[in-house]
């Protein structure tokens, strides 16, 4: 069987580490056992879908050197790659499996559900399906569908015994059939939910081996049962283990830097974030640290990898960038900085945002400097403001990064606007409210134009800014940040009813 391996992103929000580090073992198995690796895009959850988020993951891979054999836009035989243009064959697929009883129609409304749910949650069961709907009969279950009664597909599973699976990193694994929910394939919308499509597709693609995140160890059963029901032979599964924060916490959004596009503005070089990602999990033999992508494509051998939960620490990838840097000859170096700085238009960009106000060219740094690099540490008393209370500033910062990351398109328009109608919900003078991002993003009271800067600086880059910002006013608990991102989800419907 040729080797075929895959990433499947779904392409919401920004473009993840975690898909750089699957798609970098996906790639390299696939290289070094003359296969094909494949990029497909899940994007069936159509409210959280964007098409910006889909060029970004596009872009990033590339910016690696993660490119890929066949995907949505290099094309390919197995294609679509896009799941959003493979409805016709999820409603084939789904057929088949309802005719071979591996899943089944259900009418149950979500009233009931919830109320499951809370029964099982107070006697302290596993939450999931009861099963009511599969003892409808056919008869019944057409008189309701023509009836046009609202409905989700699920997938049968059985109620006694274990599933067992090898996990080409962990061993075998064995997991009670008892614990297994009967998952929701096709939803009221008709579209497929991840683990239907996503088997399907990896199946029809003629993928061999995979390998993704161990956060889908528990989807294993699930998609094992739908192989089994269609007779398929399934795929060999590697599970690899998240990445970590230096004090073993699990790395998330919510607190790292968890974007390629953070770490590529910040000055990394590609070799040496690809370098460390294969450190992740992986270990090259005499556990050396440092060496390039040949070398690792001609070492891979998933039998090194490791369950251990790696730690990923943002000092030791600089430790490691510095060496790749100092090994650029003089030109490379010349030509890298002047790309990452000032490629694209970002030159003429900063010119033409520096002109008005310089009267000597070294004003350009002066005034550029938090954009070009890291802004000042912050301290407690930067964010003084004659009409706000740190608290408050507090609460408008975590507010800001929480409209930051809705935002669609990335651009000065879209950021004034969607700030601007946040200080207006959160009855402020935009005045006031943009004063404490001025400092978080820039150390400064008085910058270049607010809304161009943070164009230029980025996503990612502005949140980490803003959140360490944050922590610089003693922080936010987990419990206070679900409590204001409650209370700015409320605001920010107001704002769009
Ligand atoms: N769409 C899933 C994700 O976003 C893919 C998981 C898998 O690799 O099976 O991570």
């Amino acid at each position: 069987m040729p080797v075929r391996t895959r990433l499947a992103p779904s392409p919401t929000g920004d473009p993840h580490l975690g898909s750089a580090y699957a798609a970098l073992f996906n790639r390299a198995f696939a290289k070094r056992n003359g296969g094909q690796f494949i990029l497909r895009i899940e994007d069936t959850d159509r409210t959280r879908n964007s098409v910006e988020s889909e060029a970004a993951i596009f872009d990033a891979l590339r910016w690696l050197g993660l490119d890929w054999d066949e995907g949505p836009d290099v094309g390919g035989d197995k294609g679509p790659y896009r799941q959003s243009e493979r409805t016709a064959i999820y409603k084939e697929y789904i057929a088949k499996l309802i005719s071979v009883g591996g899943a089944f129609h259900c009418f149950c409304s979500k009233e009931r559900l919830d109320e499951l749910r809370r029964d099982q949650m107070q006697r302290g069961a596993t939450p999931k399906y009861d099963g009511k709907c599969l003892a409808l009969d056919s008869g019944e279950i057409d008189e309701r569908i023509a009836r046009g009664d609202s409905h989700v597909i699920r997938l049968g599973v059985p109620d006694k015994g274990e599933c067992r699976f090898v996990d080409g990193v962990r061993g075998e694994i064995t997991i009670p059939w008892s614990q297994v929910d009967m998952q929701v394939l096709i939803k009221s919308d008709g579209f497929p939910t991840y683990h239907f499509a996503s088997t399907v597709d990896d199946h029809l693609m003629g993928i061999s081996h995979i390998f993704r995140g161990e956060e889908w160890i528990s989807s294993f059963p699930k998609h094992q049962l739908i192989y089994r029901y269609f007779g398929w032979d399934m795929p060999l599964h590697y599970h690899l283990p998240l990445l970590r924060n230096p004090d073993q916490s699990k790395m998330s959004k919510r607190r790292n830097a968890t974007s390629i596009n953070y770490y590529r503005r910040c000055g990394f070089l590609r070799e040496s974030l690809l370098n460390y990602l294969a450190t992740m999990g992986w270990s090259m033999p005499e556990e050396r640290e440092k060496f390039s992508m040949e070398e690792f494509y001609g070492e891979f051998n998933p039998e090194r990898l490791s369950p251990r939960g790696p730690v990923f620490d943002i000092e030791k990838l600089s430790w490691l960038n510095g060496l790749y840097i100092r090994e650029l000859t003089s030109e490379e170096l010349k030509e890298r900085v002047f790309d990452w700085a000032f490629g694209g238009n970002r030159l003429d960009r900063l010119l033409s945002l520096v002109r008005e106000r310089s009267e000597r060219f070294d004003d350009l740094f002066r005034q550029a400097d938090y954009i070009l690099g890291d802004r000042i540490e912050l301290k407690e008393e930067d964010f003084e403001h004659r009409n706000l209370e740190l608290d408050e500033i507090r609460k408008i910062l975590h507010f800001v990064n929480k409209s930051l990351e809705e935002l669609e398109e990335w651009n000065r328009d879209n950021l004034y606007e969607s700030l601007n109608l946040l200080s207006k919900s959160m009855s402020l003078k935009f005045r006031d409210f943009l004063g404490p991002i001025f400092v978080a993003v820039s150390g400064r009271t008085v910058t270049l134009p607010l809304f161009d800067s943070l164009e230029l600086l980025e996503r990612d880059v502005v949140k980490m800014r803003i959140r360490s910002a944050i922590d610089v006013l003693g922080g936010i608990s987990k419990k206070e940040s679900k409590r204001l991102d409650r209370e700015w989800r409320d605001l920010v419907s107001t704002q769009s009813s």
